[in-house]
């Protein structure tokens, strides 16, 4: 199975990959968190892509698609190995129309595909008051806000008990660039995916819990007889 996450910055994604993962059984193929990451390793590819995420902007399309591709392949060899694992959960990827061509590829070579597109909708004025609230453990990964989702602790994570850091990119201004590129580049993706059949919207401006819920409830597949009468 695979399922992307789609929404712009601060509508939940990460929030709702932590809480979905072990209920779906996917792992996780998060770009941002992923370059994060590498950046952090300062691996070449990691010093490539933090100047540009320092900057709001996108990775270029081939970084990104060739980092996928290894995810994929992990996953490939993780599930050979664990029959638990079902497939992969998308967050922050894909975000561009090449992106989106390169995933039904690669997942086609693996004859495989696209299940679910779920659009995690939040009104737009929400977004800044998210982000601007926004906490990550150090470890990365586990998503707080200091009003809307707060630690048992105040600073640290209630987790790992690493401490809580703002992303270097939540600034005002990378926040406003990196809003204005997903209205660009990653909202028509919606559309993409619409005139397949594959898109589903859950009201993402309701309390966190509420939102898996839907979110579990959209990807589920339809029981085959689900609708006939009699
Ligand atoms: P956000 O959605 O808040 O921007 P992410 O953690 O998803 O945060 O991504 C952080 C940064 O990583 C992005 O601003 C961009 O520079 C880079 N990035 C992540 N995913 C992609 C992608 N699919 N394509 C290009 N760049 C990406
Ligand atoms: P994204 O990955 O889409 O950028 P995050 O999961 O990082 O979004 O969430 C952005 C911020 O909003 C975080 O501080 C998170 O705690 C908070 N948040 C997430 N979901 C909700 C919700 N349903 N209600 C209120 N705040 C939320």
């Amino acid at each position: 199975m695979h399922v992307i996450l789609m929404g712009p910055q601060g509508s939940g994604k990460g929030t709702q990959a932590e809480r979905l993962l072990p209920r779906l059984g996917l792992v996780s193929i998060a770009t941002g968190e992923l370059f994060r990451n590498a950046a952090r390793l300062g691996t070449p590819l990691g010093l490539r892509a933090k100047s540009l995420m320092d900057r709001g902007e996108l990775v270029p399309d081939d970084v990104t698609i060739g980092l996928v591709e290894e995810k994929l392949d992990a996953l490939g060899v993780l599930r050979s190995r664990d029959p638990a694992v079902l497939g992969a959960l998308y967050d922050g990827f894909p975000r561009t129309e090449a992106q989106a061509r390169a995933l039904d590829d690669a997942l086609g070579r693996r004859s495989e595909r696209v299940d679910s597109v779920v659009l995690i909708d939040v009104p737009r004025e929400r977004l800044v008051e998210r982000l601007a609230g926004r906490r990550v453990c150090a470890n990365g990964g586990h998503v707080y806000h200091t009003v809307f989702n707060p630690p048992k602790v105040e600073g640290v994570c209630d987790i790992c008990g690493a401490p809580l850091v703002q992303r270097a990119d939540d600034t005002p201004d990378a926040v406003r660039r990196r809003l204005e590129t997903y209205f660009r580049t990653t909202e028509p993706l919606l559309a993409f995916y619409r005139g397949r059949g594959l898109l589903k919207t859950v009201d993402g401006d309701a309390p966190i819990d509420e939102v898996t819920e839907a979110i579990v409830r959209a990807v589920q597949p339809v029981p085959s007889g689900a609708g006939r009468v009699g």
